[in-house]
């Protein structure tokens, strides 16, 4: 019950509004006295009028992905946690200060509450695999970062696993991509919060390059880290969570955005490139239709890249 009446005190305490302000979710327009409209800031903006805010009852809904409710729901679905956690975000939030300016100065800078290391390494990874040949990874990129094929017992058995490390390069958890079709395709160890790594984020930031290259999923990154851009980082999936956002604020003046040539990809980089050039330059790297970046060779990889202002390294 203490719970509800806490939820109910942030619900009244902090306006949509100020959420919205929050994550920089500035593109929806006034309709009528008490509405606002736009591209969902959600599931990508299929639709232009799809997200609805109703600013006097404080809830939201969007017609394309019927997300919706309140305050609390929508800091949920941005930061990809529970409610608990967004209540106790947004309660945060309030008690920093009132003033909702300075309130966003404040919280962007924010340490992000760290991601738990992993206490055992699995043993035994194949890193040759014939699997990551044939996605042309070469076998010394598979040393370097950890993948390979699974045999052992447990959640991630019969699996090629990826490790996942936080910012600092600490070992949190392994995705572990089914190879025979059995599903999920990915499976994340379920205390791992996706949203708040990056994949490959550690050998980036090492870098000290200003350029982040983002893109989609973890072969794309390894294929664009193979043609000599080090400084690439996968989202594992299309969205930009927040959390994923600050850490990669916190590390890079620029972002080439090289997302996948469909059309969920396209609106993704829209709505992405949007977030970010509030505080970096952002460049998008168009592919062509259905093509993802794992799909192209080194030299063309290089090629769209340097037209972006990439630049690769010698490794
Ligand atoms: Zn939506």
């Amino acid at each position: 019950m203490a719970n509800w009446i806490e939820f109910a005190a942030i619900k009244r305490r902090v306006p949509l509004a100020a959420v919205l302000e929050h994550y920089r979710i500035n593109e929806l327009r006034r309709s009528g006295r008490d509405q606002l409209r736009g591209r969902c800031p959600l599931h990508g903006g299929e639709g232009r009028e799809t997200f609805h805010v109703n600013t006097a009852e404080q809830v939201f809904h969007c017609f394309a992905c019927g997300a919706g409710g309140s305050v609390l729901d929508l800091v949920a679905k941005i930061e990809g946690c529970g409610l608990r956690e967004a209540a106790q975000k947004l309660s945060d939030w309030r008690s920093v200060t009132d003033n909702v300016a300075q309130l966003q100065k404040t919280t962007v800078t924010k340490k992000i509450n760290p991601v738990p290391p992993l206490r055992f390494r699995l043993r035994g990874v194949n890193v040759r695999h014939p699997y990551l040949a044939s996605r042309g990874i070469r076998e010394a990129t598979a040393r370097e970062f950890g993948i390979g094929f699974y045999a052992g017992p447990g959640l991630m058995s019969q699996r090629l696993v990826i490790p996942l490390n936080d910012e600092a390069g600490r070992l949190v958890g392994y995705c572990g991509r089914s190879l025979d079709g059995s599903e999920p395709r990915y499976r994340f160890p379920a205390g791992l919060a996706k949203s708040q790594v990056l994949f490959n984020l550690h050998r980036a930031i090492a870098t000290r390059r200003p350029t982040a290259i983002v893109v989609e999923g973890f072969f794309d990154c390894l294929k664009v880290y193979q043609a000599g851009f080090v400084s690439a980082v996968a989202l594992m999936g299309s969205a930009l969570y927040e959390p994923q956002r600050r850490l990669l604020m916190q590390h890079f003046r620029q972002v080439v955005l090289m997302l996948d040539g469909d059309a969920p990809g396209r609106r993704a980089a829209a709505v992405v490139s949007q977030r970010l050039s509030a505080d970096c330059s952002v460049r998008v790297v168009q592919l062509a239709e259905n093509i993802q970046p794992d799909q192209l060779s080194e030299p063309v990889l290089q090629e769209l890249l340097a037209r972006e202002g990439g630049q690769p390294e010698i490794h």
